[in-house]
Formats: structure tokens, C-alpha cells, sequence
């Protein structure tokens, strides 16, 4: 019989029923170590009390209104977003997934109305994760994902990862007269926690200017402070013309964002997109309060701080445990161990040692953790993976 939840996760046999900072408590009421934060979500930890409150005085007010009125919480983050960001508008989703789709039909309707509508091929690469609806998978491309789903939107072209300083052959040679745009994560993270080196992107970038295309960021995962600047991008000095981004911008409330260039945006008329939810006044609420620490330069600068500590940690981890780990790889606190074992084995160890990581592609544990986690819970969290690497190298 199908279970009364449809069976397309393999869910680990943990139930938390709370949660505090980065500490979650399990329904057994053991306490576990969060690495994860819902998968780059609670950015700011668990029932931080600004985010509450935001959350609560919100709901108290009003919840929902409807697109087809002013949404005055709506406007406050919108303006947050452009102003500390490259982008001049943005449209709020509830998710990462819609705000793919909104970024393919940006980039198509741009070149439409700019009287190419041949134009609407975009470039991706291997290893992508751009979530699941039909054009999601289809821009990312992976067998996993699009077998039996099709017939899959079409107009992606799937290059190899660009994973070094130079390699812009491939994409060079895959720009044509039909190309609207390349969209690629500036770290995967489903992926397995692959960064771009900041001259890959820089070199896209070019390639873009080079050829008038658009480029597509999809920070989904490595925004929202995650790697020590409010996005990854800004590393390499580059500007998008399209940003995808969701999971951390709600710190746990459903929202993502689609941020744009007016020119990108330029064929997004009245009519042309909507959403239900999106933009609500209760995201919005708790998205404003998200900003006001993320976007804030000394929260930055700790989330940097942190990460060179923990990235240090994280090295002596492995010259200790080199039959367990071989590489930490990424930025900021979006950093993934290279296993030796099956990353599976190395993430139900750290159950076993109430520590939570999440497993990626290319046999990588990713850690993830809250952007606020303290110093003390990174000492704690080391002690926790000495003991997984211990528990899985005999
Ligand atoms: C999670 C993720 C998505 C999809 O977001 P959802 O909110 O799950 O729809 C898209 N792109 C990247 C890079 C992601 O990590």
C-alpha cells in the first residue's frame, strides 16, 4: 500500500520537535548538532527571536492580501534587495523552483520582445541542480532527474562543469545566434559542493558581454550571506543579470526571489507573471527581518571569521582521517568533506553521534551550518566528526 505521504524521499528515521540556535531536539529528546540548517535554510539558526517575532507580529496583522493590492512588507524587502545588490527589481516566489521558471521565461521574453524570438536557448552545465519542475530538471539535465518526466521543455544546451580558471572553450563554442543565456550555480551544491573558481566566472561574465547574452546566476544555495558576502558572486567582482534565490532568504518561511537589471527585466509587462503567494505579507515580514542581519557588514564579516575557523578545523580533521575524508572544498560555511567511505555511511555515523549533515553528489557530506553558529558549537561540531570519522574508518 502507498504510504499516505507519497513516497519520493528517503526520509532518515528522525522526528525533531524543536529547535533552538543550532541545536535540534529530537522527539526521543535527544539533542542533536545541526550542520544542515534544512539545507542552507535557517540561516539564522533555529526560533531566532527576531525572526519570530517578525513572524508572529505579521500574523497578528494580516496574512495574506493577494497580488492584486499594494504589500507594503512586499516593497520594504524589494527595496532591501536592490539596494544592496546589482539588481534594480525583483519578483517574489515561494520557492527556488518557481524562481528557475521565472528566470528561463525572463531571459526568453527579454530577446522576444527584443525582436529575436529564435533566441531561447540557454546554456547549463552537468552536475546543476535548479529544482524540479519541467524546467527546472530539464535545465539542469541529469538522468536522475528527467527520466520518465519527459518530453522535457526543450532549448538547454548541457555543457561540462567548467571547473577551471580557463576552460571557456566548451561554452565559446556553444554560444550561436539562438543562445538567450547561460545559467549556472557560482557553487553547486546538490552538486557536491563545487565552486567556480571567481576567473571562470569572471570569464563567463565576458563571454556574455562578449556575445550581448544574459547571464543567470542561480545563488539559491550559496546566497544569502552563506559564503561570507550577502551573495557568492560578489567574489569575483561580477554582476548577473538575473539572480535566482530562495532557501536562506525566508530563514525557514517558504520564499525566493527572482532579482534582475532593468534591462533583463525589460519584458516583464503587467500580466506578463504572477504568483498566488509569492511576496506575501507574512514571507516579506520574515524576509525583511533576515535582511536586517544578513545584509548587515559585521554579520558578514563574522560568517567570515567562522568559516576560516571551522575551514581550519575541517583541514586538521582530515590529515587525521585520511581513509575517511580527502577534501573540503567550497566557501564560507557552504563547505562539503570528501568521503572515502560512502558519504551515506559518514552521515548516518553522525546521527549516531547526534550531528546532522547532508549528503551531495560526488560522494560529498556538505556542512551548512546556521550563519550564526557560535564558536563553541563549531568546537562541538569538530569533537562530533572526530567521532563519525572514527566511528566509519573501522
Ligand atoms: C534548492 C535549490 C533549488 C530549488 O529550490 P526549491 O526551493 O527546492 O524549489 C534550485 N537551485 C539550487 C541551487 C538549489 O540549491
Amino acid at each position: 500500500m502507498i504510504p499516505s505521504i507519497l513516497p519520493t524521499y528517503n526520509r532518515a528515521p528522525l522526528t525533531f520537535v524543536k529547535g533552538s540556535g543550532s541545536w535540534l531536539t529530537h522527539a526521543d529528546g535527544r539533542r542533536f548538532l545541526d550542520l544542515g540548517a534544512g539545507i542552507a535554510v535557517n540561516v539564522l539558526g533555529h526560533a531566532h527571536p527576531g525572526l519570530t517575532k517578525a513572524l508572529t507580529d505579521q500574523a497578528q496583522a494580516l496574512w495574506h492580501v493577494s497580488n492584486l493590492y499594494q504589500i507594503p512588507q512586499q516593497q520594504d524587502l524589494a527595496d532591501r534587495l536592490v539596494a544592496n545588490t546589482f539588481a534594480d527589481t525583483v519578483f517574489f516566489t515561494n520557492s527556488g523552483t518557481e524562481a528557475c521558471e521565472l528566470s528561463v521565461k525572463m531571459a526568453r521574453k527579454y530577446w522576444h520582445d527584443k525582436g529575436q524570438p529564435k533566441r531561447t536557448d540557454i546554456i547549463t552545465y552537468d552536475g546543476s541542480f535548479h529544482g524540479r519542475s519541467s524546467a527546472g530538471i530539464s535545465a539542469a539535465g541529469s538522468e536522475k532527474m528527467t527520466q520518465g518526466f519527459g518530453p522535457l521543455l526543450p532549448g538547454f544546451t548541457h555543457l561540462p562543469w567548467p571547473g577551471s580558471d580557463t576552460d571557456h572553450d566548451a561554452t565559446a563554442a556553444a554560444i550561436t545566434d539562438k543562445t538567450a543565456a547561460i545559467l549556472i550555480e557560482p557553487i553547486q551544491g546538490e552538486g557536491g559542493i563545487r565552486p567556480l573558481p571567481d576567473q571562470c566566472l569572471k570569464g563567463l561574465r565576458d563571454l556574455c558581454d562578449e556575445h550581448n547574452i544574459l547571464l543567470i546566476l542561480d545563488e539559491v544555495q550559496c546566497g544569502m550571506g552563506r559564503t561570507g558576502r550577502l551573495f557568492a558572486h560578489e567574489w569575483a567582482g561580477i554582476e548577473p543579470d538575473i539572480m535566482m534565490v530562495a532557501k536562506g532568504i525566508g530563514g525557514g518561511f517558504p520564499l525566493g526571489a527572482v532579482l534582475a537589471t532593468e534591462r533583463a527585466a525589460s519584458g516583464m509587462t503587467p500580466g506578463t507573471h504572477g504568483s498566488t503567494y509569492g511576496g506575501n505579507p507574512l514571507g516579506c515580514a520574515v524576509g525583511c527581518a533576515v535582511m536586517d542581519h544578513v545584509a548587515n557588514p559585521d554579520f558578514l564579516s563574522e560568517v567570515n571569521r567562522k568559516a576560516a575557523l571551522l575551514r581550519q578545523k575541517l583541514e586538521g580533521l582530515i590529515a587525521t582521517h585520511p581513509t575517511v575524508f580527502t577534501e573540503v572544498r567550497g566557501s564560507g560555511l557552504m563547505l562539503g568533506l570528501k568521503c572515502v567511505p560512502p558519504n551515506l555511511d559518514v552521515v548516518n555515523a553522525g546521527y549516531d553521534n547526534n550531528l546532522i549533515t547532508i549528503p551531495a553528489a560526488d560522494n560529498v557530506i556538505r556542512l551548512l551550518p546556521a550563519l550564526n553558529i557560535t564558536d563553541e558549537d563549531i568546537t562541538e561540531a569538530l569533537i562530533r566528526l572526530e567521532r563519525t570519522a572514527s566511528q566509519v574508518a573501522t
